[in-house]
């Protein structure tokens, strides 16, 4: 029996986690985590064990399909890759030629893997670079720049030696990291403590010293009542805040209102316990993680609740320390040289952005833009007509608000092409299927990791493709060679590889021994001297030029959010371990394990519906509605229901998901324009619905 393994990168969700595939006959037999990477414990997370059903699922798209009846219809007609290509590249030729380059948009799920599809716009002539990420961590990212001048990552998260961590945004044991979580728990056994703040008791607050079950729409009041605390109470690190803070006075006279006992009149958590907690975060400091979060798209203000979480790890210090936020190091920083970029091979579109990100609005970083104001672009043709679209690993239909209405937006595009490994609803009502090789069947660009310990890693690939699908690598080669893009058409992917590590003094056989060639010999903390933010002053700036400049206000007063009416609920969504959004629910193993979601409940507020646990229950808006099953219990608060994200499929081919749960994103009538000015993020959970008993 021939047997081998390989180092590769999971694919199953956006942390990309190192592991390490076991291979017999051909077939995968085994994945476990890298176990050169001691964080990893060798563990996976089930989605990640699951990775066996997704190269095995035969409900995948199997080869390219070019479009043959209505969009959305589902008749297809088996293509070549040649044929595709060719297709995809004459249309984009011709759109490029009758509206210039600008008309050609692509948007992806970001991350590391972005460079090369970057490279390929930029190689194009258009700006319309977007990522998901107005759905996601957009308001973090521009709450990180607002204050300190530097992105979300420029600092990691110390679980393994912090002393307080806090989620509030965060839901740790359900949207896992698997190193984060193994780290935050080996913490949690050396006493550790860990406060949950969030409308439901998920399965963090389980595992909690403190679970705050706040009033859905309130935590800004919550975190402006402790920063009250922390500096009427003189609780703060003074020795941080006089040397790289300004505007702590402006602050203080802020929050004068916000008073613990103020706040529990908004949020329900009684102002003792905040007390209480607010010093047992100063005990622990500056060893304290109050992580900001990643899908912080929730409420209108949301970037100021962003705002408020930076703040006060910088009032307790936390930023730079050890077991708080520390800056990670890029390759420059620990002496060593990066990798080489694609996208530097081509010149930056001097085109303004479709979505008048930097233009229109000069408060946001270009970056991914903000996807919702591309889509509204290719519907008003202002400031320029978008007629081709390519959603590269991306499912607008299933991740944003109004899917019916985006489709409508969608009307004139020319050309709309999906590059998927598993059917979408964006796939599915595209004219043209680019399949992508599922994890296990590709390999993917190196990418460098920074950290504490910059690495460099790669993903290879571990079983050649069951079916007639790319690598992504390959699919961008075979659209470039036909755009007259040559220098992203590599032969093969050692070619790939050794464009990037050139000069880096790293070779593909480094890669060999342990999946991943280290760049630091041991972590590197940088002195609490030689911090220096990248903001006018060096310091964390309370008040922003950005925002003021823009209209904008550095300090927002708070305001009190709208009580659902009688009979209707604030409509809130999350993660859970078994899934990741709705590219998960139709995977064999998964969907086993967890076939549906449920609809959270309050107890009294079911009672008073005359719901049971159990019971269907139609939940509508607007006059749509789709029945669901009731979870009834007292563990979230009254205004709200809750249920997981990404169920709700209503494509015929995905079998296993098909009909099974609710979509929550039908539900939210108007959201495509009900978005943070400040953050730039949707406002995912401003909307109500009504629930009822069915039948
Ligand atoms: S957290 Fe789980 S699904 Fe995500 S990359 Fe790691 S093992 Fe894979």
């Amino acid at each position: 029996m021939a047997k081998s393994s390989v180092f590769s990168v999971c694919g199953m969700c956006t942390v990309r986690c190192p592991i390490k595939v076991y291979v017999e006959n051909g077939q995968v037999s085994f994945i476990e985590g890298n176990p050169h990477v001691p964080a990893m414990r060798g563990a996976v997370c089930p989605r990640g064990a699951a990775g066996t059903a997704l190269i095995n699922d035969h409900e995948r798209p199997q080869t390219p399909l070019i479009r043959e009846g209505r969009r959305g219809e589902g008749k297809w007609r088996k293509a070549t890759w040649d044929e595709a290509f060719d297709h995809v590249a004459k249309k984009l030729k011709s759109i490029k030629k009758k509206h210039g380059p600008q008309a050609i948009a692509l948007s992806d799920r970001g991350g590391p893997f972005r460079d090369i599809h970057r490279a390929f716009l930029r190689g194009l002539g258009t700006p319309n670079y977007n990522n998901h990420d107005s759905s996601c961590a957009r308001n973090v990212q521009h709450a990180a720049l607002s204050l300190t001048g530097m992105g979300r990552k420029a600092v990691s998260y110390d679980f393994k030696n912090a002393r307080h961590v806090v989620l509030q945004f965060r839901n740790i044991f359900e949207a896992i990291n698997v190193q984060e979580v193994n780290n935050l728990m080996e913490a949690m056994e050396n006493g550790c403590k860990l406060t949950v703040i969030d409308i439901r008791a998920n399965i963090s607050a389980t595992k909690a010293s403190r679970f705050l079950k706040i009033r859905p729409g309130t935590d800004y009041a919550f975190n402006l009542a402790v920063i009250h605390e922390l500096l009427n109470k003189r609780l703060c690190d003074e020795r941080f805040v006089d040397r790289h803070m300004a505007g702590v006075k402006e602050l203080e006279q802020f929050v004068q209102p916000y008073t613990p006992e103020w706040a529990e009149a908004e949020t329900g958590i009684e102002a003792a316990q905040l007390r209480q907690f607010v010093k047992e975060l100063a005990d622990a400091a500056p060893a304290v993680i109050w992580h900001p979060g990643w899908m912080a798209a929730r409420y209108t203000d949301s970037f100021y609740i962003c705002r408020s979480i930076y703040i006060i790890n910088a009032l307790l210090g936390a930023y730079g320390a050890k077991g708080g936020l520390p800056f990670v190091n890029k390759p420059g920083d620990v002496g060593r040289k990066g990798l080489k970029k694609f996208m530097d091979l081509y010149p930056k579109p001097e085109e303004k952005r479709a979505d008048g990100v930097g233009w229109r609005y000069p408060q946001f970083e270009e970056g991914p833009g903000l996807a919702h104001l591309l889509y509204q672009a290719m519907e008003s043709e202002d400031p320029y007509p978008v007629k081709a679209y390519i959603a590269y690993r991306h499912d607008p239909l299933m991740g944003y608000p109004e899917p019916e209405r985006l489709k409508k937006m969608w009307e004139k595009l020319d050309l709309l092409v999906a590059v998927t490994f598993s059917w979408s609803d964006t796939a599915w009502h595209a004219d043209v299927v680019l399949p992508l090789s599922p994890y296990l069947e590709r390999e993917s660009i190196i990418v460098t990791k920074n950290a504490l310990k910059p690495n460099f890693f790669v993903r290879r690939r571990a079983v050649e493709p069951r079916y007639d699908t790319k690598a992504d690598w390959e699919i961008v080669a075979g659209l470039a060679k036909r755009m007259g893009l040559k220098e992203l058409v590599f032969d093969t992917v050692e070619d790939l590889w050794n464009f990037q590590l050139d000069g880096t003094g790293v070779t593909i056989a480094d890669f060999d021994p342990k999946g991943i060639v280290g760049l630091a010999d041991k972590p590197l903390y940088r002195d609490f001297e030689d911090i220096k933010f990248k903001t006018p002053s060096g310091k964390i700036e309370i008040i922003s030029k950005n925002l003021e400049d823009n209209g904008l206000q550095s300090l927002k007063p708070y305001q009190s959010p709208k009580t659902p009416p009688q009979g209707q609920f604030r409509l809130t969504f999350g993660r859970c371990a078994l899934h990741t959004q709705g590219h998960t629910v139709n995977n064999a193993m998964l969907s086993e394990q967890m076939p549906e979601n449920v609809l959270w409940i309050n107890q009294q507020a079911a009672a008073k519906l005359g719901i049971g646990n159990g019971d269907r229950v139609s939940v509508s808006q607007n006059g749509y509605a789709e029945e669901i099953t009731a979870k009834v219990t007292e563990m979230i608060h009254p205004e709200a229901v809750f249920v997981i994200h990404g169920f709700g499929h209503k494509l015929p081919i995905e079998s296993r998901a098909y009909g099974k749960g609710l979509a929550d994103n039908k539900f939210m009538q108007g959201g495509l324009d009900l978005w943070d000015p400040a953050g730039g993020a949707i406002a995912y959970q401003e909307h109500f619905v009504e629930v009822k008993k069915a039948g």
